[in-house]
């Protein structure tokens, strides 16, 4: 169901006014994790002024250590759809579990399963018989082919909404927290009709790296990117270092115009 033999027209996901795929660039920005309403009104706010369409922030986080902070859970899911309604953004949050799903169901309006659960074949299965959309992340190290195997179990439970979000891959090298594998776009685009976006924050692992992937992966053809914005990286909770400030994410979003289809 995801190959292009099965459907040769690209896939355009519309949600309320919103398009992901076709002739549009979607951009989605917000912290790693959702930890104040301050910290989200302020986010939404000013990535809603520079052109984004959709607020992340995870309230369920799938911490590599069980030590580091693991999410609000339910009040942080509030405090998403909150800031996302007052500024007119759609919302998108990770799932980690089936009952993370059912919490989760009022608050979204797309579904994120991470790199870590891509395999996670019960979950996969459980949010393709949601009527939701669902982006799908690669998994850490995942191939082009077990990722579409992903997203078609999604499909085939009677979801059609499905994004797949390149977001790096484990490889030798240490200077990037991932590699971002640019190649995916092309591959995706030719293999499939399902859009592809891509995130360039847990690729790169460093801030300073993100607007240098942002613009490759949309010279490469991607649908979209999904970037982490905070309003003070060095205090945030999760993923600091990769996250760009408010104004990065302006000046980011100005100088991808130039190449960009219309954001
Ligand atoms: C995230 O988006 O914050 C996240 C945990 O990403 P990934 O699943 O790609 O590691
Ligand atoms: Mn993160």
């Amino acid at each position: 169901l995801a190959s292009r033999t099965f459907k040769s027209e690209p896939t355009v996901i519309k949600i309320k006014d919103v398009e992901i795929g076709g002739n549009q660039l979607t951009l989605i920005g917000g912290p790693c994790a959702i930890e104040s309403y301050e910290q989200m009104f302020e986010v939404a706010e000013k990535i809603k002024k520079s052109g984004a369409k959709i607020l992340r922030g995870g309230a369920y986080k799938p911490r590599t250590c069980p030590y580091s902070f693991q999410g609000l859970e339910e009040e942080g899911l509030k405090i998403l759809r909150e800031a996302a309604t007052r500024y007119d953004l759609l919302v998108i949050t990770e799932v980690i579990s089936e009952a993370a799903v059912d919490k989760t169901y009022e608050y979204v309006d797309i579904f994120q399963i991470g790199a870590r659960n891509m395999q996670n074949f019960n979950l996969l299965k459980y949010v393709g018989r949601q009527n939701k959309p669902v982006l799908l992340k690669r998994g850490l190290a995942a191939t082009i082919e077990e990722w579409l195997n992903a997203a078609e179990y999604i499909l085939s439970e009677g979801n059609p909404n499905v994004i797949l979000c390149e977001r790096g891959i484990r490889t030798f090298e240490t200077s990037t927290r991932n590699t971002l594998d640019i190649s995916a776009i092309p591959v995706v685009k030719e293999k499939s009709h399902l859009p592809i976006i891509v995130d360039p924050s847990h690729a790169a692992g460093k801030a300073k790296y993100v607007p240098a992937l942002s613009k490759a992966a949309i010279a490469a053809g991607a649908d979209g990117l999904m970037i982490e914005v905070h309003p003070n990286p060095k205090q945030a909770l999760s993923d600091g270092p990769q996250s760009i400030t408010p104004e990065e994410f302006d000046r980011l979003v100005k100088e991808i115009s130039q190449i960009a289809k219309s954001i």
